[in-house]
């Protein structure tokens, strides 16, 4: 079935308030008939609430106006987010007195209230979804799109994914990179060998293994598969492979998965801003110049169908490429600006693959500008001269 995509471009045909994004928020509210779904529900609103002085978060004229939105339906909303981003919330904005609504650590001050769920992925048998999230009847999914170091790109899947578990499964979760063996040392013992295997990544993504000097260690995060090691490495010793890269993507899929099963399907919705869109994750506690211009604000029941719409709409615009910090560098290949950046493998469009396939939605959707507008034509210019 054709989901339906709610969505609020950043263009305006006036200089009015209401052409403006916060004033779309409202109109795709509307759209979602989020006031009348929320009667007396628990409403946990997951936020990505940033760390320490990044300011490309989801600015609180948003947040303030889903968390309105759902006490006129008479729901009951609280914030959510990982303890430690939480922890100090209040230097961005996010109060209580600011939002309308207290901002909790999703599972604890402690990161110990949570629940249990069993599924076997990789190195991963017991997921913990935070106890403040399962505990709540109705969520409302609001994420700031930006790009991610594990994965490419942070949209809805991953606002859930890494938000929603307690520190000790996200960990996890980045683990899956390192399941699939990529390092085989006895193809490789000459230790000049691995340095200038070492040496041959210029963002530091290679290292010699803490506890064994003979292993090497590859951080996936800064690795952006340019194959500068592999043209060092012995054949058959270092493996740069698509199904270490990937799992990081269906590992976050199932995670969302789990948590979403806690949730009746009618009772979550999903919301997404892709405004000061960043190179990495709103984890890293900065904010960097946006890597790509404002593509709006979208909304809808359907995770897959959120998701895929961002990236659709964000595919084609150019990245800026004097705006990438120069520790980073873009590559010249086909694909959507987010692997351009940080690599093939790091497809953005795969996590919500995954989800699909996982049953949580459709790619199939429509998307539904909520204030359309057209450039109306002018005349010509007849330009008065100042003198
Ligand atoms: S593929 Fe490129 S970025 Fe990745 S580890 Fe090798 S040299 Fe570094």
């Amino acid at each position: 079935m054709t989901a339906k995509v709610f969505y609020g471009s950043p263009h305006q045909a006036r200089l009015s308030a209401d052409e403006t994004l916060p004033a779309k928020l409202d109109l795709i509210l509307n759209e979602l008939h989020l006031r009348d779904r929320v009667k007396d529900e628990l409403v946990c609103l997951k936020l990505h609430v940033g760390n320490n002085i990044g300011y490309s978060v989801i600015h609180p004229v948003f947040v303030r106006k889903v968390v309105q939105a759902i006490k006129d339906g008479g729901g009951k909303p609280f914030i959510v987010d990982v303890d430690w981003d939480v922890a100090g919330c209040e230097t961005r904005g996010y109060t209580n007195e600011v939002l309308g609504c207290p901002v909790f650590p999703a599972a604890g001050l402690k990161d110990t209230f949570y629940y249990e769920h069993e599924r076997e992925y990789k190195n991963i048998k017991t997921w913990k979804v935070a106890g403040m999230v399962q505990d709540a009847s109705f969520m409302v999914n609001f994420a700031h799109i930006k790009g991610h170091p594990s994965c490419g790109f942070g949209g809805v899947f991953k606002n859930i994914a890494l938000g929603c578990m307690v520190g000790e499964t996200r960990g996890k979760i980045h683990d899956t990179n390192h399941f699939d063996k990529y390092w085989f040392k006895e193809k490789c013992s000459d230790q000049a060998v691995m340095q200038k295997i070492v040496d041959s990544c210029p963002f530091g993504a290679i290292v010699f293994d803490k506890k064994d000097p003979n292993e090497l260690h590859l951080h996936f995060e800064p690795c952006n598969q340019c194959g500068r090691c592999l043209k060092v490495a012995p054949a058959g010793s270092l493996k740069i492979a698509p199904v270490n890269f990937h799992s990081f993507q269906e590992a976050c899929a199932i995670s969302t998965a789990i948590t979403l099963s806690t949730f009746a399907k009618e009772k979550v919705v999903h919301l997404a801003l892709a405004t000061h869109q960043t190179p990495v994750c709103d984890c890293f506690g900065f904010t960097g110049m946006p890597i790509l211009n404002d593509e709006g604000i979208f909304g809808g029941d359907d995770i897959v169908a959120v998701e895929k719409a961002v990236l659709d709409k964000t595919a084609n615009l150019p990245l800026l490429l004097e705006n990438i910090p120069d520790c980073m560098e873009a590559q010249d290949i086909e694909g959507h600006p987010y692997a351009k950046l940080h690599g093939p493998y790091k497809d953005p469009y795969l996590v919500l693959r995954y989800g699909e396939k996982l049953g949580l939605g459709s790619q199939d959707y429509e998307l539904v500008n909520v204030l359309p507008y057209e450039r109306k034509p002018t005349a010509g210019t007849y330009y008065i001269s100042a003198k």
